[in-house]
């Protein structure tokens, strides 16, 4: 998709902090992190947000969270635990428009979120 940041980080056009990758999906250091470790996954597909995901696309949400525990062993948090976001659409504060999945860990979270 044309003008998408997160299709650019993707593509590599934009640079990215890597953290994992495979065919489908990359997970990259968050640029503004709320917490110590802020991970962020995205397919590597133009998916907008939650709101498209259907029976044609969910596999990719099957190798996120297949990649998570993997990158939560690379970052230093499987043992301590984290927390896994997707914000969606405007009551959700979703701001880049290509769906992704904040990690988010090495800090207690508060419940329920601000
Ligand atoms: P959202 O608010 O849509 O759930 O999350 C978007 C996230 O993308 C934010 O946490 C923001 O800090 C991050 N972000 C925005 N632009 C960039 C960028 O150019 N590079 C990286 N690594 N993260 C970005
Ligand atoms: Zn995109």
């Amino acid at each position: 998709m044309k003008n998408c940041l997160f299709c650019k980080i993707a593509n590599q056009e934009i640079p990215s902090e890597i953290v994992y990758e495979n065919d489908d999906i990359l997970a990259f250091n968050d640029i503004n992190p709320q917490s110590p470790v802020h991970v962020l996954i995205i397919p590597k597909t133009h998916i907008s947000s939650l709101n498209q995901i259907d029976h044609s696309n969910s596999e990719v949400v099957l190798s996120v969270f297949e990649a998570i525990p993997l990158i939560a062993k690379k970052m230093g948090i499987f043992e301590s635990g984290y927390r896994v976001v997707s914000n969606c659409g405007v009551d959700g504060m979703q701001s880049v428009d290509h769906v992704h999945f904040h990690v988010l860990g090495k800090r207690l979270m508060n419940w329920p979120p601000g």
